[in-house]
């Protein structure tokens, strides 16, 4: 976990127009390293390699924080997509999704209907669908749209941040709902008013939160690359008696594979968060600011062509 001065540097620089468009035309074949391809295709592959080392696959199509719905109608369409192809598929089906790309921005109306109805595609299938959080101004949105969808559907989970100030609060407010929640540290620029600073509070709030909807009963996906943490999970599990069916470890693709194999091979359930298509500028910042070794990774990459 980075400071947020390194990840309002890196962020600030990627969001530069002139950097912006050296990357998108050069940038991609560095992408690939997070990033499983342009096409669904790409990504079912991802995911049956994965499998063949006892690692799961999330499918994520990219695009987010779009404005218009003229723009979130295709990406809907796409995702829409996905349930067919996976139909005859015996991994298990798992989907991620952000509602800016449902046209949140447009209206939480707009991001309802179309969850509902990739929702009502993925049950057919016996597909889960994961809602996954964003910036804190579209937070109080996605949770109402959650909400709902929840009350309607069995297959649906949503993300909660560490990083943010409100979060315990949040997690108290969906207990009714008995949420299958991932909890992640949060990988967007906050400002402090609304988010903790410093890397071992929001370690700590992560444990916090991870514990409080484990004991809750509920379903939890534990989303770190963090092996102090991770471990002190596999401890706190087996201490509490949680089986090990009521929680999972979720990783980025490409990032620590080592350990997602390792975890697998201890029996544990593990996913692969695996990102694909056109618009993968946005996910590929935040994993460069996340982490200083992959901005270094970018800048030889670039200038050795
Ligand atoms: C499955 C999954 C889904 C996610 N969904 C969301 C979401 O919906 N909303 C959201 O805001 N965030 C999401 N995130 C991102 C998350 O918030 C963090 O930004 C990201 O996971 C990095 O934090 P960390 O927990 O791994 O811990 P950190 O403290 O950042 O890192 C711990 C260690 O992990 C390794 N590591 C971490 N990141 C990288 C990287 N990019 N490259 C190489 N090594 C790395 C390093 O060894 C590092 O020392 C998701 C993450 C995962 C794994």
């Amino acid at each position: 976990m980075i400071d947020q001065y390194y990840r309002s540097t890196v962020l600030g620089i990627a969001n530069a127009e002139p950097i912006k468009n050296l990357m998108q035309t050069k940038g991609y074949s560095l992408a690939k390293r997070f990033v499983a391809g342009n096409e669904l295709e790409d990504a079912i592959k991802a995911v049956e390699t994965l499998e063949q080392e006892g690692v799961h696959g999330i499918l994520d199509l990219l695009g987010e924080m779009i404005s218009t719905k003229e723009q979130s109608d295709p990406f809907v369409q796409k995702i829409l997509e996905i349930f067919p192809a996976i139909k005859e598929k015996t991994f298990p089906k798992y989907v991620s999704i952000k509602l800016s790309q449902l046209g949140l921005d447009v209206s939480a109306e707009l991001a309802l209907e179309n969850g509902r109805n990739i929702l009502k595609a993925a049950q057919e299938v016996g597909s889960f669908v994961r809602v996954d959080m964003e910036d804190s101004p579209r937070v109080d949105a996605t949770l109402e749209v959650f909400r709902t969808l929840r009350t309607e559907f069995d297959n649906v989970g949503l993300v909660l941040q560490a990083m943010l100030r409100r979060t315990e609060k949040d997690l108290e407010g969906l207990s009714d709902l008995k949420p299958n929640l991932r909890i992640v540290k949060g990988a967007y620029l906050e400002n402090k008013d609304v988010a903790f600073p410093e890397k071992a509070v929001i370690d700590h709030q992560y444990r916090r939160l991870v514990y409080a909807n484990l004991e809750k009963g509920n379903h939890t996906a534990i989303a770190t690359h963090d092996h102090v943490i991770i471990d002190d999970m596999k401890r706190f599990a087996e201490k509490s008696n949680i089986p090990r069916s009521q929680f999972e470890f979720q990783l980025l693709y490409g990032v620590r594979r080592d350990l997602q194999k390792q975890l697998a091979a201890e029996g544990y359930t593990v996913r692969a968060y695996i990102p694909y298509g056109h618009d993968w500028y946005a996910y590929f910042s935040r994993r460069i600011a996340e982490r200083p070794s992959n901005a270094l990774f970018v800048l030889r990459g670039m200038i050795g062509g």
